[in-house]
């Protein structure tokens, strides 16, 4: 962490002139020791760290517990005989990338935990704990009420580098309201709204109003992530959050067969907004991407498909950090919490969190290189 200190004489000189005209805080890391310019932070909604670290579960494959419709197909595609093999099948970036190259908290190998503090295990308060960086207890229902708390993205909003250039695609319909679209200023496309900006030549928003939607508040993963394509093109935002939800429906649908495809295409949307990235000057090689959960969920046959406070093991989850300024695993062992990933966004981009919102939990341990 030392980096996060100013130790260059001339860095000091224009922390000292910065400091003069206002634009900076005491404390805000010395942006000549990082590389990261931009963040993009992806949320993967109620993806259990058990498929995340061991691949598919061959006690759900089965109509009674997973409700499998194909089940030779699944276990096809997903079982192999080793941990390792069935994550690498599952999750092909993650286990080829983010794995070797960043920081993949929560895997019990590492003796390595990842939990949630809000006590509730639901969408709402993980949302707010990852994006305002502690648990409020205010945040204690997934009902469409406008956040009173500053999220990290609202405060980077109103930093003069990040200003006008942080933007929201998210699956589910109540992040206008999580991210407080109103009052943060952030443009916040969610659920089936129309996409802002559509690929050239194609109708991506005719598309998506005429094909069934399975569920009414949550937009099919695949036009978030074609937005937040379209948005890293040509809007270049210096932070994006994209937030996936189909993992989480699927699995309250008990299906576990769509809950593993819909994990593993996101693995692979996730792959295609890196490759992205690396090939747009604006991004490449001065990008991090901060990835994570919002709950876990039951550990059981039964109550997989759960998560809460009544469901043990649902606070558990896991968290990601890839990019310039990251070293390649194993990660520290240790807890860390879904709390420490607002002051992680904040400390890629040079900007300390903590000290605009002491409650706030540490930027995480071992997520940007220590010299
Ligand atoms: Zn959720």
């Amino acid at each position: 962490m030392q980096n996060l200190y100013i130790r260059h004489r001339h860095a000091v000189t224009a922390l000292l002139v910065l400091l003069a005209i206002g634009q900076v805080t005491v404390g805000a890391a010395d942006p000549a020791d990082r590389q990261t310019e931009n963040v993009v932070l992806i949320t993967f909604d109620g993806f259990r760290w058990q498929e995340m670290f061991t691949g598919a579960d061959e006690s759900f494959i089965n109509k009674e517990f997973g409700g499998v419709r194909e089940i030779e197909a699944t276990r096809d595609a997903y079982w192999r005989p080793t941990a390792e093999e069935r994550r690498a099948t599952l999750l092909p970036f993650f286990w080829s990338t983010i794995a070797t190259q960043g920081q993949l908290y929560g895997n019990p190998e590492q003796e390595s935990v990842s939990r949630v503090t809000n006590g509730h295990n639901f969408s709402y308060p993980g949302y707010s704990e990852i994006l305002i960086g502690y648990a409020d207890p205010w945040a204690d229902s997934n009902d469409k009420r406008p956040n009173p708390n500053v999220t990290v993205l609202e405060w980077l909003n109103n930093q003069p580098a990040c200003h006008g250039r942080v933007a929201a695609f998210t699956s589910w319909d109540v992040f206008p309201f999580i991210i407080n679209e109103e009052r943060s200023g952030i443009p916040v496309n969610a659920g089936w709204e129309p996409l802002p900006r559509e690929p050239a030549g194609e109708s991506l928003n005719l598309i998506a109003a005429e094909l069934p939607h399975v569920w009414a508040g949550v937009r099919y993963d695949y036009f978030t992530f074609r937005g937040a394509e379209e948005c890293l093109k040509h809007d270049q935002p210096r932070v994006l959050y994209v937030s996936f939800g189909e993992t989480d429906d699927w699995a309250h649908g008990r299906r576990y067969d769509l809950y593993l495809e819909s994990a593993q295409r996101t693995d692979h949307y996730v792959r295609r907004l890196w490759e992205l990235v690396q090939s747009l000057p604006q991004y490449a090689g001065k990008t991090s991407f901060v990835l994570t959960t919002d709950h876990g969920r039951g550990e059981t046959r039964e109550n997989w498909i759960s998560h809460g406070d009544e469901h043990a093991g649902s606070d558990q989850m896991w968290i990601a950090v890839l990019g310039p300024d990251t070293d390649g695993g194993p990660v520290p062992a240790g807890t860390v919490t879904q709390s420490q990933v607002a002051a992680t966004v904040a400390a890629l981009l040079g900007e300390d969190y903590n000290a605009a919102v002491p409650q706030a939990a540490q930027p995480l341990p071992g997520a940007i290189r220590s010299e």
